[in-house]
């Protein structure tokens, strides 16, 4: 018999109502064997997450405040999670030894950790399933870093005899000891850590929607899920502000190969979006859009410098980029002309270094002239199959044009993965409806 690992985040377990589901969802396969929770999340849109309650106990335990209410809300939220779910166990133990802790040394990361810990308890006793601390198995350095290696030995050799088993998110220890977190959204490296361990025929993270759309809901309304993206064209939405998956979740299982299925835990019904690597079947897709999916990102600034016979001037780009070097400063894009050249830059990471930048270029290729444009906003279109598609290009001007849309920098990457247009910041919302329209709605037609 396979397996499959399955993660559930924290609006998926923020009631027992929400815990009835997941146990109907693993229940329905004998593979989903080996489970991730995270901590209670929100059950509406101004609820406080449990991991942000727990954070805010260990900052008044560490001023020397009484947190006793704050604390109070937390046990009251797994109290009821446990008295609606009729379940006979009680956590009284570890809600006193978690305040006892908090009162002699308050850390963070143990403290927010304790939130998948209490929940992957109530969870395992709901399924019937074996419990795991992850502080077994989940090994970090001194420093914090996680190691791999000795990390899926421990959850090999932990889950070798265990038919099933609860692992709680987010949280490990490292090897003196001490319990130590992932960044924010953990949860899934966790998943994609035990996955990659037990050779997972795949890994399921369900979440609260059905999967990656193709544009952010804000600015296009109701926008196609994707049914099946690679993991390349995963990265390069998820740098332009496309997210539904930790950044860290991505390596542990594609370096296995382990496919992973984004789900909807209200929608179990639902396909979800399958994150697959470049070898996979695609016959299998029923949507095939030329593009795969859109996203933007703005707070962008282009530094533009001109300057007569450019481009006879060996080492001009390389003096430029010695400058940006200097500075700490690493840039996105630089497409250059015959006199011309315009370096992409994030202006948040500018700003601290924007006079030394122009002084140390104008010192280094003395340009005839150079300026910086604020306010750009970058524009990631996406899809494997541009590359095998002619007039993509095109079709992106055509839109732009029809909006009047200037674009103010256009960069095809070698890869033909992607193209990344600059435009204002004040036309983003606008051109990735237009591209959405000529690519996803007229192509339905
Ligand atoms: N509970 C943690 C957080 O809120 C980790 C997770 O949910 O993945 O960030």
């Amino acid at each position: 018999m396979g397996n499959k690992v399955v993660k559930f985040g924290g609006s998926s377990l923020a009631d027992a109502e929400q815990f009835r589901k997941v146990a109907n969802i693993i229940k329905s396969d004998n593979k989903r064997r080996y489970v991730v929770p995270s901590a209670p999340g929100k059950r509406f849109p101004d609820d406080i997450k449990i991991t942000d309650m727990l954070y805010k106990c260990c900052e008044l335990a560490g001023s020397g405040v009484d947190f006793s209410e704050e604390f109070e809300i937390i046990r009251n939220r797994y109290n009821e999670i446990i008295a609606n779910l009729g379940l006979d166990m009680d956590l009284e133990e570890d809600f006193d030894r978690i305040v006892r802790e908090l009162k002699a040394r308050p850390a963070r990361d143990y403290s927010a950790s304790r939130g998948e810990y209490l929940n992957g308890k109530v969870l395992a006793k709901y399924l019937g399933f074996n419990f795991v601390d992850a502080s077994e198995v989940i090994i970090f350095d001194t420093k914090g870093t996680l190691l791999l290696d000795e990390t899926l030995k421990a959850v090999r050799s932990k889950l070798k005899n265990l038919e099933n088993a609860v692992i709680p998110g987010f949280y490990g220890r490292t090897t003196e000891g001490v319990i130590k977190t992932f960044s924010r959204g953990g949860s899934d490296v966790t998943g994609s850590i035990i996955a990659n361990a037990v050779r997972a025929d795949i890994y399921e993270n369900w979440t609260d929607v059905s999967g990656f759309l193709v544009a952010d809901p804000r600015i296009v309304e109701n926008p196609d899920v994707i049914n099946v993206i690679t993991y390349r064209e995963l990265r390069e939405l998820a740098y332009m502000g496309a997210s539904v998956l930790h950044e860290d979740a991505i390596f542990p299982v594609r370096s296995a190969g382990i496919p992973i299925n984004i789900r909807n835990t209200n929608r179990p019904e639902d396909d979800g979006t399958m994150i697959v690597s470049d070898d996979y079947d695609f016959s299998k897709e029923s949507l095939k859009h030329t593009i795969t999916g859109i996203a933007g990102r703005k707070g962008f600034s282009t530094i533009n410098i001109e300057k007569a016979m450019m481009n006879s001037e060996t080492g001009f780009g390389m003096k430029v980029l010695k400058v940006l070097y200097d500075n700490g400063l690493s840039f996105e894009h630089m497409p250059s002309g015959i006199d011309t050249m315009s370096i992409t830059v994030d202006s948040a990471k500018l700003e601290p270094v924007r006079e030394k930048v122009l002084s140390g270029i104008r010192r280094e290729v003395k340009p005839d002239n150079i300026e910086i444009e604020d306010g750009i906003a970058l524009l990631a279109i996406v899809g494997r199959r541009m590359k095998n598609t002619r007039g993509t290009v095109a079709r992106i001007f055509a839109s732009m044009a029809h909006a009047r849309i200037n674009v103010k920098m256009i960069d095809q990457g070698s890869s033909e993965l992607n193209v990344i247009i600059g435009v204002s910041e004040s036309d983003l919302a606008e051109a990735i409806r237009r591209i959405y329209d000529m690519f996803i709605n007229s192509e339905k037609q």
